[in-house]
């Protein structure tokens, strides 16, 4: 068999079922651990096509695992479906919410999620068709707040999967075959003594003093970390009133780096200097971790096999040109977008409403300034990764226009993702040099046994605030 025309045969022949799930997913926006509509919904196809789905995976209510096949290798792809809090907007070239401060899928991830699907219901084909192996879909919740992927690794729904392979909507088609950075998030808390400000000073304790020393150690530590680190930070309460001394000031701090070790060594550091500001200003300090993650360990080999797949795809077209021509207008002048392009290739988007041709990685050997939880399924499995053109050319992600085309012309995006997934899923599991190289290069790569980044007791819907509800399949 052909493999990679079979799956996108697949594809094409669910097309009406997938668009229509990815606009029903758009329509309902649901943020991260709420997402009970979209996995409901999704679990519901999966189990219609005769895959084992078990739902509340991990702890997680709207995580997902479903699997087809019960022999051979078996490979995998992810599901993301969280929303963004705010970004609620219409299908439309101007920015119009449908509901102000609304949430909205300004990542794409209506797309991600049934893109994702189209992937693994095409193996699901090929199986029948003879192809001896099996596919998991991995529905990963709250990607944008919490680091939902962390959870389910810890909980060793990854373990005995050969590989896995991912993508995110974007604006071209790539494989995705750099780095980025690790993380470390706290919740830091100073608690002190309220009193009359002008009145009774020397009554009371200001939390504020803490966590504003607390920044203030931050600021001259930052000359003494070494470059690659990343520190950031923002206050999320200072008091309520000037004449009142605050009782409790809260902040929140992000840690990054390359490798989890420099990770936990600057950590340590923030973390005494959060203990030293409490001692100053003779207050307490209370810290919670809210977020752990490991920087992506790149697979070249599965990089270059998707770069295989989308040459053999070759580019597709986006159905509705006129909303794609408006949208990309909105963008106006997107020339430091471009910039991460090859030159022909940029000569060739700006032209274009969308840019649809397959070019390689614009990221090889590159530690990205960004973190993702696909970071912790890196370090248990082999994993490749890919952006595919959902949106117009230059669109920035959680922006307005990505939100419109995720509702809009991304569906075409999504399709076109679910045939790479699905003939490079297909590819490993026919060809065992493949695999056999792309585990090679996962273990010439890993650095030691896994170790989750969150504390043991950690749990997402405390740390996220969140209600802890069931989903119910569609
Ligand atoms: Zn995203």
């Amino acid at each position: 068999m052909n493999v990679t025309e079979e799956a996108a045969a697949a594809v094409e022949s669910r097309r009406e079922e997938l668009t229509a799930l990815a606009n029903d997913i758009w329509e309902r926006p649901e943020p991260a651990l709420e997402e009970t509509y979209a996995a409901g919904r999704i679990a519901g196809v999966l189990r219609d096509r005769g895959f084992d789905v078990t739902v509340g995976a991990g702890g997680l209510e709207t995580a997902i695992v479903a699997r087809y096949g019960d022999e051979g290798p078996v490979v995998g792809t992810m599901g993301e479906y969280d929303a963004l809090p705010g970004m609620s907007q219409r299908r439309a070239a101007n920015r119009d919410p449908v509901e102000q401060g609304a949430p909205g899928h300004g990542c794409g991830h209506n797309l991600f999620g049934v893109g994702s699907l189209g992937g693994a219901l095409a193996v699901a084909d090929l199986i029948d068709d003879g192809l001896a192996g099996s596919v998991v879909y991995v529905g990963t919740p709250a990607e944008e707040k919490g680091g939902g992927k962390t959870y389910l690794v810890r909980a060793g729904i990854f373990d005995g999967l050969d590989a896995v392979v991912s993508w995110h909507p974007g604006w071209y088609n790539a494989p995705t075959k750099g780095a980025c950075l690790a993380v470390n998030g706290y919740e830091v808390t100073f608690e002190g003594v309220s009193s009359h400000a002008a009145a009774a000073p020397e009554a009371g304790r200001s939390a504020l003093d803490g966590l504003q020393l607390f920044h203030t150690g931050v600021e001259y530590m930052r000359e003494h970390v070494p470059d690659p680190v990343r520190i950031h930070y923002v206050v999320t309460e200072g008091g309520d009133a000037p004449n009142v001394v605050p009782p409790e000031a809260t902040g929140e701090i992000l840690v990054r780096a390359p490798d989890r070790d420099l990770v936990e060594s600057v950590s340590e550091r923030v973390l005494d200097a959060a203990e030293g500001a409490a001692l100053m200003a003779d207050v307490d300090v209370d810290v919670t971790q809210t977020t752990g993650l490991h920087g992506v360990q790149p697979n070249e080999t599965l990089g270059d096999a998707i770069r295989e797949t989308m040459a053999d795809l070759g580019p597709f077209e986006v159905d509705d040109a006129e909303t794609a021509a408006g949208l990309r207008d909105s963008l106006g002048d997107v020339e430091s977008a471009l910039a991460e392009l090859p030159s022909d290739a940029r000569e060739k988007a700006r032209e274009a409403d969308y840019f649809t041709d397959p070019i390689d990685a614009t990221d090889a050997g590159e530690t990205g300034s960004y973190s993702t939880d696909s970071g912790e399924v890196s370090q248990v499995v082999p994993l490749g990764r890919f952006t595919a053109a959902t949106w117009p050319v230059g669109t920035p992600a959680h922006s307005w226009q990505a939100v419109a085309a995720s509702g809009t012309t991304g569906v075409d995006g999504a399709c076109y993702a679910s045939k790479v997934i699905g003939a490079t899923l297909g590819r490993l599991i026919a060809d065992d040099d493949l695999r056999a190289a792309a585990t090679a290069e996962f273990e010439s790569r890993r650095e030691g046994p896994y170790e989750p980044p969150m504390p043991e007791d950690a749990d997402l819907y405390d740390l996220l605030d969140v209600e802890r509800r069931p989903v119910e399949e569609a």
